[in-house]
C-alpha cells in the first residue's frame, strides 16, 4: 500500500504520526510525507533572530529541512519519502502576524491549491492522511482542503490530530472537529489505532516519540518536547487517527 501523509509544515506529520509511520514502513508499505509550507522564518529556538531580516527565511528554511532529514533517518533503510512543495508559510505568504494565522478562511489561491493537488495526484496513494485542522491554522485547513480535492473513490482517508495544538484541545473539541468533518464530507470516521507486531509499552512509546520530537529543536523547547512525547499516554502511548470505512478492514 502507498500512504501519503500531508504535513502542512515540517514536523506536523512526525509529531502526530511518527510511531505509526514507523509501523507502516516496517510492514512494507510505502509512506510519503508531503510537506506543504516549507519556506518559513519560524525557528524560534535557533539563531534566526540574530540575522538580518533578508537572511532569515533561507536560514530557518534550511534548518528545518535538516531537522526533517534527521527524522527521516530514524527509519533507516525503510526509506520514508519526503516531498517538499516549497510554498511560503502563512506569515510570509499572507503577510500576517504569527498570531493572526488562526481562524482564517482556507487559502484557495491557485498556487497553493494546484501545488498540493498535483503532489497528491502524482503520489498515486491508496491512503491519504490529512491534518484535522484542529487549530484552525490557515496552513493546516488549506492543506487539508486542497488535498481533499484529490480524494478518489475507495481511497482510505483519515485525519490526525495536530500537535502541539491537540495538547490544549479538550476531547469534546476534537470530537466536534471530527463531527464537522463527517458532516461536511458525508463520511463516517472512526477512531483508529495501528499496532506493530510487537506493540510498544507506553514508556517505550513515549521514549520513541521523544526521540522523534527532539529532531525539531528549532521549533520546540524542552517542555514542549516532553509534552509531545507524553501525548497519548492515556491511550497506552498509542497514536490515533480518525479513518473512513475503508480503514476498518485493514488493521484489526
Ligand atoms: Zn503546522
Amino acid at each position: 500500500m502507498k500512504l501519503i501523509v500531508v504535513s502542512p509544515h515540517r514536523g506536523d506529520a512526525a509529531f502526530g504520526l511518527g510511531l505509526t509511520i514507523g509501523i507502516w514502513l516496517q510492514q512494507g508499505h510505502a509512506v510519503e510525507v508531503v510537506n506543504c509550507f516549507t519556506r518559513s522564518e519560524f525557528a524560534p529556538y535557533s539563531d534566526v533572530q540574530s540575522l538580518h531580516a533578508n537572511d532569515r527565511m533561507s536560514f530557518a528554511t534550511a534548518v528545518r529541512k535538516r531537522e526533517d532529514e534527521s527524522w527521516r533517518k530514524q527509519y533507516g533503510a525503510a526509506k520514508l519519502q519526503l516531498m517538499d512543495l516549497n510554498l511560503k508559510d502563512a506569515p510570509a505568504r499572507l503577510h500576517c502576524a504569527r498570531e493572526e494565522v488562526f481562524g482564517r478562511a482556507p487559502d484557495t489561491s491557485e498556487k497553493v491549491v494546484s501545488k498540493i493537488r498535483r503532489a497528491i495526484a502524482l503520489g498515486k496513494a491508496d491512503a491519504l492522511l490529512l491534518p484535522m485542522g484542529l487549530s484552525a491554522h490557515v496552513d493546516h485547513v488549506s492543506a487539508r482542503d486542497a488535498a481533499l480535492l484529490e480524494l478518489r473513490d475507495g481511497m482510505r482517508l483519515a485525519f490526525y490530530e495536530e500537535l502541539p495544538f491537540a495538547l490544549q484541545a479538550t476531547s469534546a473539541q476534537t470530537e466536534a472537529m471530527v463531527n464537522e468533518l463527517q458532516r461536511v464530507l458525508g463520511v463516517q470516521l472512526r477512531e483508529t489505532f495501528v499496532s506493530g507486531s510487537t506493540p510498544l509499552t507506553a514508556e517505550a512509546a513515549e521514549q520513541r516519540r521523544r526521540k522523534i520530537a527532539l529532531c525539531y529543536d528549532s521549533q520546540i523547547d524542552e517542555a514542549g518536547t516532553a509534552e509531545i512525547a507524553a501525548f497519548g499516554g492515556t491511550r497506552g502511548g498509542r497514536e490515533h487517527f480518525w479513518g473512513n470505512a475503508a480503514w476498518s478492514n485493514l488493521h484489526e
